[in-house]
């Protein structure tokens, strides 16, 4: 037989976070290596459960939850959806603009493929959660990286922001709580994008998953909160984090601002969701659940919380290596620390996160994976536990006290 090629579709498309580091990880981990993953924002393996409600509720509907729903989603799932977000002051949300989708990644793709046409620039961050680049590609659009600033609290450089915008440009991404820097935006950050938005007509696409995960009291402001009537504002989020239930592929995506001027885009993404019938079900019925009980997330960030404890001590540890400098997270669950590249003679991330990993058994992501510039920087997952955090940065600390490439 020929051989079968891949699509041109795919030519663009890089998704490095799961990439070769990780291939090298699992050959190893197959030969018998024991293998220190600090790479995927994946909660259940290190110890985290979810909220005991969801699971009942998710067993006790499971009889319920054998027939294909509304392709948006179970009405009640989108109604709670509605009512969470009144309380965080989204007031122009319908039932009927919330789509629920297998976890956010499923709907952030079906959104991008419904509005790109070949050539349509959306404006994403660097660094990014590299699933958004990812996506713009595959549905034929253009994506053009605007700079965060690590000096400024990792805060997006709104001047680099506005200057990348052309009359190709259609919307810009804003994850905040941001992965992989852990950046919670401030009020007049958000404020200034908005005006931005507005000023050039465009999108905004927020993708706030890490909506729940903030730490010593920094706040998150949902961005649709601000931009009323004026602004297309698709947000994104879901029980992956917060409810430590990522295998269970739930999330939803509310429309708000003027949804007149978008009938036909809206028409596209039902047409999409349609086509994929709907969600998993069972998960679609915990999300009533979760975003109404007690949120047993605020246990794990605030003082005395794992999250929080593993957050810092990560932090601290980081800071102490010689070469190594890292801004704190308020936000998330990553840290996104910079290698003194001279010192190290880094000049292939890449190399530096295998050299690592065969070396310590440490498995990281290279910070050129986020669509991140220069090799200079790599991404921590701080999910676990504090002993293993020790353990791993202590090595960490050996190998680069070695290392030049
Ligand atoms: N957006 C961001 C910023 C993420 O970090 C992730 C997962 O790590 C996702 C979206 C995807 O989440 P989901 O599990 O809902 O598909």
């Amino acid at each position: 037989m020929a051989m079968v090629k891949q699509s041109d579709k795919l030519k663009n498309v890089l998704y490095d976070i799961r990439g070769p580091v990780l291939d090298q990880a699992e050959k190893m981990e197959a030969s018998g290596h024991r293998i220190l993953r600090l790479n995927i924002g994946n909660p259940a393996p290190f110890g985290f459960e979810a909220p005991d409600a969801v699971l009942v509720d998710m067993i006790k509907n499971l009889p319920n939850a054998q027939g294909y729903s509304d392709s948006r989603g179970i009405y009640s799932a989108r109604t709670a959806v509605v009512q969470y977000y009144q309380t965080r002051g989204i007031m122009n949300l319908d039932t009927d603009d919330v789509y629920l989708g297998n976890g956010v990644s499923e709907l952030i793709t079906m959104t991008l493929q419904a509005l790109c046409n070949t050539g349509d620039e959306i404006l994403v961050p660097s660094p990014d959660y590299p699933l958004w680049t990812a996506s713009v590609a595959l549905s034929g659009g253009t994506p053009v990286h605007y700079l965060c600033d690590e000096e400024n609290g990792w805060n997006p450089d709104l001047e680099n922001l506005e200057s990348k915008i052309t009359s190709r440009t259609k919307g810009i991404v804003v994850i905040n709580p941001n992965n992989p820097t852990g950046a919670v935006y401030s009020r007049e950050t958000l404020t200034k994008i908005v005006e931005i938005a507005k000023k050039h007509e465009l999108i905004l696409f927020a993708d706030e998953i890490y909506e729940k995960i903030t730490y010593d009291g920094a706040e998150m402001i949902n961005l649709a909160s601000l931009t009323g009537e004026d602004v297309l504002c698709l947000t994104y989020s879901g029980l992956s984090k917060a409810y430590r239930v990522a295998g269970y592929r739930s999330g939803w995506l509310a429309i708000t601002g003027p949804n007149w001027s978008a009938e036909s885009y809206i028409e596209g993404i039902k047409l999409l969701a349609n086509m994929r019938m709907c969600a998993n079900v069972p998960a679609q019925h915990a999300i009533q659940t979760a975003l109404g009980g007690y949120q047993s997330i605020n246990d794990l960030i605030l003082p005395g919380g794992r999250l929080k404890a593993q957050r810092d001590l990560a932090y601290r540890k980081l800071n102490d290596i010689d070469g190594v400098t890292c801004q704190q997270a308020d936000g998330a669950l990553y840290l996104f620390p910079k290698l003194d590249v001279e010192k190290f003679g880094i000049v292939d991330d890449e190399r530096f996160a295998l050299d690592l990993l065969k070396e310590q058994k440490i498995l990281l992501s290279h910070g050129t994976a986020f669509n991140w510039g220069e090799p200079d920087h790599f991404r921590l997952v701080t999910l676990p536990a504090v002993e293993m955090l020790d353990t791993a940065l202590d090595r960490l600390g050996e190998f680069l006290s070695g290392y030049h490439q």
